[in-house]
């Protein structure tokens, strides 16, 4: 990622961004839907990572990532009336795309799904989710190091870790001790899912909006088959689709308790997803990084609400946009 698609000084306006949800919690995952609806699309971020690296035009998308002319003007279409992209043609030229002020604040969210796929994905394989991924280090510039991005609460700089935290809008759905055992039983136990890794996995985690509201709701708690239909509020037939899907993604894993009963838990690479869960909140409650508007998630560990921000994991300093290499 760098800095050179940043839109010049006398671009448009942006749109504004998504607006404030209405008494959202993770497990609702409200926000984390908006932002879904809007890059949770294989094509959509193959587009957004391509213009982190400096591509602006149709031809050098198709270059970077073989799209076909429609699929990708539809996108950047999309991409636009979302107030991510501006497009602008210069002096009679081909139309050139920039990134907005919310679209550039997505680099977080990328930083997250780099990490994911660098320890659960496809990230030391050249396959066709990302072949133009650049997946080998993420150099910090400030430290001048090949490093592991951190997220730490900006508060306390303690590491965020899912089961230190519990929805401030929804106390009773924490559950968080009982979900931080089952996360630990699970620790030590191998690579869920096993060594084939399916290519599409986080593709079809992030971009599906009840994959992703299935795991928010996962994170606080949320284990049977009833208790996800009530909170998600979702059918019967769709929720056994997608908890088979989940399982076959080896993001969750059943367990049997008692005679017929079921529940299903998060594997370590499905607990690995929190950065991912709580960015995509971030981003579609249209906070930028950086303002003071914390989540509606509370850090156990110093009492507040979470503000979250990725650190160097060399020298432990905050990260910002320009300051992130891949090499
Ligand atoms: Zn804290
Ligand atoms: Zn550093």
């Amino acid at each position: 990622m760098n800095l050179s698609p940043v839109a010049p000084a006398d671009a448009p306006t942006p749109p504004d961004s998504p607006g404030q949800p209405p008494g959202e919690s993770l497990a609702g995952a409200t926000a984390a839907q908006r932002t879904i609806a809007v890059i949770g699309d294989e094509w959509t971020l193959r587009i957004l990572r391509s213009m982190f690296r400096g591509r602006r035009r149709h031809g050098e998308f198709i270059a970077d990532f073989g799209v076909s002319r429609a699929v990708l003007g539809d996108r950047l279409s999309k991409l636009v009336a979302h107030g991510v992209l501006q497009r602008r043609v210069v002096a009679g030229g081909h139309p050139q795309y920039w990134l907005s002020a919310s679209g550039l604040d997505l680099w977080s969210l990328l930083v997250a799904m780099w990490l994911w796929e660098t320890d659960w994905g496809t990230g030391r394989q050249a396959g066709p989710w990302a072949p133009d991924l650049p997946r080998e280090q993420m150099v910090h510039l400030g430290c001048g190091r090949a490093m592991r991005p951190v997220l730490r609460c900006q508060h306390c700089l303690g590491e965020v870790q899912p089961f230190d935290t519990r929805d401030d809008a929804d106390p009773a759905m924490s559950a968080v001790p009982a979900a931080g055992a089952a996360f630990r039983r699970t620790r030590g136990g191998g690579t869920p899912g096993g060594a084939s890794v399916p290519v599409l996995r986080l593709a079809r985690v992030v971009g599906d909006r009840w994959n992703a509201a299935l795991v928010a709701a996962a994170f606080r708690g949320v284990r049977q088959f009833a208790r996800f239909q009530q909170t998600l509020q979702i059918g019967p037939t769709q929720l056994s689709e997608r908890l088979a899907e989940l399982q076959a993604l080896g993001i969750l894993r059943p367990r049997h308790y008692a005679a017929n009963r079921q529940e299903y838990r998060l594997t370590r690479a499905g607990v690995a997803l929190f950065p991912i869960v709580l960015e995509m909140v971030r981003w579609g409650r249209g906070d930028l990084q950086g303002a003071a508007q914390p989540l509606p998630v509370r850090h156990m560990v110093c009492g507040e609400r979470l503000r979250v921000g990725w650190h160097c994991g060399h020298c432990a300093g905050l990260l910002r946009r320009a300051d992130v290499r891949f090499l």
